[in-house]
């Protein structure tokens, strides 16, 4: 039986992760969940799971819940008690699923235990790629990708060597404004952004999907993941969101993994790993499917993705300013303060703004972030 905290239980992945575990009551045990501020779902989630503890953000709603639960449950609250979960409390596996950088902390204090680390919050590897993935070789810890493109090639290298991989190839839906001309970004509504045609998301990453700043911030994570330069890590615009990811090896052979855009397969492959569980979750019918197409990205279209990139290849703190400028700027989109199209821009302004320093440590990471999160809220 493994014990499973869960951090941002209410999100999208969140939810899935629990679905995936309530088939599993003999597999694994909810020890702890931790959310923002939704407690009347997690106290539904409470009274199914009945974990040992919660960590809830907003020390108000903390109390609150505190009072209106019968089980006995433990409430923590505030950033303290998303540290204390992951630094002290017992569990085997983490479930990364909060969105943003809000994941980098706690996942740090869970590899330096030497948990797994199922992780959706692909963030944490984008600012902190290089800590990250060298705190989890020092201290004996894993991460298994939730994220379906990452989960993808995990598959496609067991038995592999890494010395033979050739290019990882990312696929990508391509979002909701695939075919929409660059002009059209700039009148482009908070509803049509968040009408992804493939999968149903956080709010966050469905915006970065429109901009495909979510396939960048992939490329990023896929090259701490598997250790490649940028140079060996494509991607391909793939509509049907069938293929999650391939790898192409030295003798030109490519495997693939394929399945149908549901979330549930990746998380229980990050739980279940190295075995694989049986379950009824539905099946790809590919004949229905009948037509699988590729495409180059346009980069000059989707300039998130190429902003990645270039952060990938300078390194130091860039990404991270890259990806607090995106949270900020993302936030004010959703919020109708700014256009899509000053997204890149904002991100771009930031970057050329905030001072880039090489081999960050933890704190100046967080301080990169602070700055640069300032910064892009003078802007409008
Ligand atoms: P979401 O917005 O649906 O859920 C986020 C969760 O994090 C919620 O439970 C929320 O309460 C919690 N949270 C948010 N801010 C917090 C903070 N400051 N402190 C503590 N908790 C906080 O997001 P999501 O779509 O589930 O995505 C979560 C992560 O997984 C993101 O990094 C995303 O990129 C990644 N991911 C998501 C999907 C998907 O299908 N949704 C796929 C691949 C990767
Ligand atoms: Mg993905």
């Amino acid at each position: 039986m493994k014990k499973v905290l869960i951090l941002g239980s209410t999100g999208s992945i969140g939810v899935n992760a629990l679905n995936v575990i309530r088939k599993f009551p003999d597999k694994f045990k909810v020890t702890g969940l931790t959310v923002n501020s939704n407690i009347s779902v997690l106290k539904e989630q409470i009274e199914e799971f009945n974990p040992e503890f919660v960590v809830v953000k907003d020390q108000n709603k903390a109390d609150e819940l505190a009072k209106s639960i019968r089980s006995k449950t433990e409430v923590l609250f505030g950033n303290p008690g998303l540290i204390e979960a992951a630094q002290s409390r017992d569990f085997d596996i983490l479930i990364g699923a909060v969105v943003g950088f809000a994941g980098l902390i706690p996942t740090l204090e869970a590899i330096k235990r030497g948990k797994r680390i199922a992780l959706a919050n692909k963030e944490t590897l984008v600012v902190a790629g290089e800590i990250v993935t060298r705190l989890v070789a020092e201290n004996g810890s894993e991460i298994i990708p939730v994220d379906s493109e990452h989960s993808a090639i995990y598959q496609c290298l067991i038995g592999e060597n890494l010395k033979e991989v050739e290019k990882l190839i990312l696929t990508a839906s391509g979002g909701p404004f695939l075919n929409k001309e660059k002009s059209f970004f700039d009148n482009a509504t908070v509803d049509e952004a968040l009408n992804h045609p493939n999968w149903k998301m956080g709010s966050k990453i469905t915006i970065d999907s429109a901009t495909m700043m979510n396939k960048g911030l992939e490329v990023i994570e896929a090259h701490w993941l598997f250790g490649l330069p940028f140079d060996k890590i494509d991607v391909v615009i793939h509509p049907q969101s069938i293929i999650h990811s391939m790898v192409q090896f030295v003798d030109g052979s490519i495997k693939a993994q394929l399945g149908l855009p549901d979330m549930k397969l990746p998380i229980q492959y990050a739980l279940s790993f190295p075995e694989r569980f049986e379950n009824d979750f539905m099946r790809t019918n590919l004949p229905l499917i009948n037509n699988l197409t590729f495409f180059e990205p346009d980069f000059d279209k989707f300039e998130c993705l190429k902003l990645a990139y270039q952060v990938l290849e300078t390194g130091g703190t860039a990404p991270c300013i890259l990806n607090a400028a995106n949270e900020v700027a993302v936030d004010k989109f959703l919020k109708g303060l700014i256009k899509f199209s000053d997204i890149p821009k904002f991100i771009n302004k930031a970057l050329n703004k905030i001072e880039n320093h090489s081999n960050p440590d933890i704190e100046t990471i967080i301080e990169c972030d602070k700055l640069t999160r300032k910064f892009v809220n003078t802007l409008n």
